[in-house]
């Protein structure tokens, strides 16, 4: 199978506190080089803490 380079990758965001990841989403590798980090909803410490990306799977 040879198809196109994939530029658009499925990410989780982790909480940085519980570590659990709560949200996934998409990034652009060619226009989002640097690894996403934001402040999420944790609904498990119901508070607003640091997200950041981790791998999917
Ligand atoms: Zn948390």
């Amino acid at each position: 199978m040879a198809g196109k380079k994939q530029t658009v990758e499925i990410i989780a965001l982790q909480c940085t506190e519980c570590k659990r990841r709560n949200y996934t989403t998409s990034k652009n590798r060619k226009t989002m080089q640097e690894k996403l980090e934001l402040m999420k909803y944790c609904k498990w410490e119901r508070k607003h803490t640091l997200h950041k990306e981790t791998k999917v799977k």
